[in-house]
């Protein structure tokens, strides 16, 4: 791409991003200085900021999207002494990684990780691909993962939309947004060649500023570009519902996740279930038929085996 395209293409995508958003070109760059100054001022001290590992950013996403920060901060370093590397994770048995896993939660996030893994080790000699199309082709790597990758280890100039992001935009646009949408936005706001720390910064303004439930718009660097705040910050909350932004989390308590958690966590500390025993294992001694349906599932997406027996172990 020869400088003068280069600049059309940015200057084009960063007019995607303002039309979204309803901002003019200055006013895009004004944001964009805002926000970075901020961030500059404001980033958390993460331990896998510290990396451009591609294995260790992927780690970190992946562990990330459904478990608290404070807990992967414990989890992540430990995780990778034992697998340090996508050819390690391969040559383990996949319950290996879901018993390094457990404790975090959604643990298919393991069994994807391993699937993830084998590919790399198969097609990529053993390396994450840095180009955003190779990424999304990889098992268990949907559209964040690639571009958190692409960007946190790989310093691309790709927007980072996950639920903290896309509620900015919403807000910022003060209306729901559509997937084309967030995604654009998110892509034309990043400033040339400042893809990790501009991302990392909306992560944390996300995180930090404009929280889901209770928005410190009088000290957020971004609130003169902001609609809903312009507008009084009426109900509904834009981000309700728009592109990328996560409803509630369901009850855990009493949930079949509850079960299935206590099931997984019995197999990786190398428990033996027999049929008869499951409806014990998962906390629900008075349902074994509960507890049968519940552990079909965990047999169907790879977190157990069954024996000949019918007993569950890790597989
Ligand atoms: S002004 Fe308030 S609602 Fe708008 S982006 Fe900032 S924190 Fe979020």
């Amino acid at each position: 791409m020869t400088a003068g395209a280069g600049a059309r293409r940015r200057s084009s995508t960063a007019g995607a991003a303002g039309a979204v958003l309803g901002l003019s070109p200055a006013e895009v760059g004004a944001l964009r200085r805002t926000c970075s100054a901020w961030a500059a001022r404001a980033q958390r001290d993460l331990p896998w900021r510290g990396t451009r590992d591609p294995w260790g950013v992927l780690v970190s996403e992946l562990m990330l999207q459904q478990t608290q920060v404070a807990r992967v901060v414990d989890r992540w370093p430990k995780f990778l002494a034992r697998f340090p590397t996508p050819a390690v994770c391969a040559a383990a048995p996949v319950g290996e990684v879901i018993a390094a896993w457990a404790g975090l939660g959604y643990n298919r996030r393991a069994v994807n990780l391993h699937r993830c893994a084998v590919v790399v080790v198969a097609e990529h000699d053993g390396a994450l691909p840095s180009d955003l199309a190779a990424l999304l082709r990889l098992p268990g790597i949907g559209p964040y993962t690639a571009r958190a990758v692409a960007a946190f280890a790989f310093e691309a100039d790709v927007g980072v939309l996950d639920t903290n992001v896309g509620r900015v935009l919403a807000r910022v646009a003060g209306r729901p947004l559509a997937p084309a949408e967030a995604q654009a936005a998110a892509d034309g706001l990043v400033p040339r060649r400042r893809g990790w720390a501009w991302n990392q910064g909306m992560l944390d303004l996300g995180a930090m500023v404009c929280t889901a439930r209770a928005p410190r718009c009088d000290t957020c660097p971004i609130v003169r570009r902001c609609a809903w705040r312009r507008a009084g910050n009426p109900e509904p909350d834009p981000a309700r519902g728009s592109a990328a932004v996560a409803g509630g989390q369901s009850r855990f308590a009493g949930s079949d996740r509850q079960g299935r958690g206590r099931l997984v966590a019995a197999l990786a500390a190398g428990a033996v279930v027999p049929p008869d025993e499951l409806a014990t294992v998962m906390g629900w001694p008075d349902d074994p038929a509960r507890a049968r349906r519940v552990a079909d599932g965990v047999l169907r997406d790879g977190l157990a085996a069954a024996r000949p027996d019918g007993a569950l172990t890790l597989p």
